[in-house]
């Protein structure tokens, strides 16, 4: 196949305790969800990483979010690294904890029907109520 074009991505959390490394990302996302909300403060920019290309070291705490999802996050600094819904095949890498986000690309807004009213998605880019359709999202 065409190995040698995947790229490799590496990041940390803001203490640098927790480091990781994923073989190929999916172009990010925003999302608008009511859960990117409370654990951030605002919205959430992340890609994804097939499960079997990830990997990390350092100790992340996971915290359950919902049914079936959880947070990662360093236990030392607490920055939010990692949003794993278990039974979808990637892991959402949040992307302000990357090193090098050289070749990814912005593609959208997601569950913007959750999306406070303080401020308006002005970029231009496609917005979903919830999932964009199948075959948008980029599995890696
Ligand atoms: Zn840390
Ligand atoms: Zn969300």
């Amino acid at each position: 196949m065409a190995d040698e074009e995947v790229k490799t991505y590496t990041g940390h959390c803001l203490c640098r305790e927790v480091n990781f490394i994923a073989r190929g990302l999916s172009d990010i996302w925003y999302c608008h969800c009511t859960q990117c909300q409370h654990m951030t403060g605002h919205c959430v920019a992340a890609a994804g990483a097939r499960r079997a290309d990830f990997s990390y070291e350092g100790n992340v705490r996971w915290s359950p979010v919902s049914a079936g999802t959880r947070s990662g996050h360093c236990a030392s600094c607490s920055s939010y690294l990692f949003w794993d819904q278990i039974d979808r095949a990637t892991i959402s890498i949040l992307a302000g904890n990357l090193d090098d986000t050289a070749g990814l690309v912005l593609k959208g807004h997601i569950f913007v029907a959750e999306k406070k009213d303080y401020f308006e998605i002005s970029d231009g880019l496609p917005q979903y109520e919830k999932w964009p359709p199948e075959g948008t999202r980029q599995e890696g």
